[in-house]
């Protein structure tokens, strides 16, 4: 293929992708989820051409999470000031410091290496919600591509994490996370990915070949064991058959799961401390946070109940000041 061509064909499939799995409506306002790294970038250039090009009748606007990260997060974060600049969006920027009352050097200060993607995974999650809900958007586009949901297929499999299996694949999260009427105050915004079925190589030529600005440097905190074990082992799979990748796609969309199963998946409520969905009592998101400020991070890392009692008793804090366990909306 020539390089028009490429470019047709790759923003065509993302078209049809789109309009395939309805993922938006005329007038809808959008948050592209923006951290200056080649899919974000790739995914805000192509929201906006695609909208222009199909009257999809959007407004974009750029959101970015700010998880303090000296040397990483603050050189990116300059990346998609200029993104804004180079494509005309607006861009609002929400800080773990502001939302959490810790960066993620300070975590990683007093949690160590191992489990910090943990905190900063569960964190980003939910700030993205709390900057969405701020700006009143009706949806959050990130730019999780064909390669990320194949590892995340695989990590969940290995983990036998079936619920996680059973929403990965999904293209939005609008139906099957939407809390019922009576729980809408804690909405989670719907989020979708209109990368899904486009593979990481094909966004880092489409990104080349345009001489988009993007940041191409890892998180000095990374890499994520697991996640990096799933995907060398999917890397692999694709130097011998790159249909691979897309091959994991269709399988976990196909999955069937048994009722017995079903049956036992979380149901989902609202946090008591926060309100944010969740389908614990206390989230996950407070639980580690309660961990940090009460000295013993550990303890919101896993599934015990040693964690949730330590957590939900009135212990004094030992490290940091109670201040910091009331989530900012
Ligand atoms: Fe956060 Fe881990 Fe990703 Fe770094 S690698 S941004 S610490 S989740």
């Amino acid at each position: 293929m020539c390089k028009e061509c490429f470019y047709w064909a790759f923003e065509t499939e993302i078209h049809f992708t789109i309009v395939k799995a309805k993922l938006f409506e005329k007038g809808d306002y959008v948050a592209i989820g923006a951290s200056g790294g080649k899919d974000s970038t790739v995914l805000a250039y192509v929201m906006k051409t695609l909208n222009e090009r199909y009257d999809y009748g959007l407004k974009l606007v750029l959101l970015s999470i700010d998880e303090g990260i000296t040397g990483y997060r603050d050189d990116s974060l300059e990346t998609v000031k200029r993104n804004r600049d180079q494509y005309g969006l607006p861009l609002k920027i929400l800080s773990y410091q502001d939302l959490y009352g810790w960066t993620m050097d300070q975590i990683v200060e007093t949690v160590g290496r191992k489990n910090n993607c943990t905190f900063c995974g569960v964190f980003r999650r939910q700030a993205l919600d709390r900057g969405a809900m701020q700006l009143g958007v009706d949806k959050i586009v990130t730019g999780h591509n064909a390669d990320d949901i194949a590892e995340t297929i695989v990590m969940n499999i290995l983990r036998g994490d079936v619920a996680r299996l059973q929403r990965c694949t999904n293209i939005s999260t609008s139906s099957e996370q939407s809390p019922t009427p009576a729980e809408s105050d804690a909405s989670v915004i719907p989020r979708s990915k209109p990368f899904k079925y486009t593979y990481e190589k094909e966004i880092v030529m489409y990104a080349y070949f345009k001489k988009l600005d993007y940041f191409s440097t890892e998180c000095i905190y990374s890499p994520n064991a697991y996640r990096g074990h799933a995907r060398t082992y999917i890397k692999d799979l694709e130097k011998i058959r790159p249909m691979a990748i897309l091959d994991i796609i269709h399988s976990g969309e196909h999955l069937k799961f048994n009722e017995s199963v079903k049956e036992k998946m979380p149901v989902q409520g609202k946090c008591t401390r926060c309100g944010y969905i969740s389908s614990m009592e206390v989230c996950k998101a407070c639980l580690l946070l309660e961990g940090l400020n009460k000295g013993l991070p550990k303890l919101g890392v896993g599934k015990s109940s040693k964690v949730k009692r330590a957590v939900m008793s009135n212990a004094p804090t030992s490290a940091k000041s109670s201040d910091k366990t009331k989530l900012d909306f």
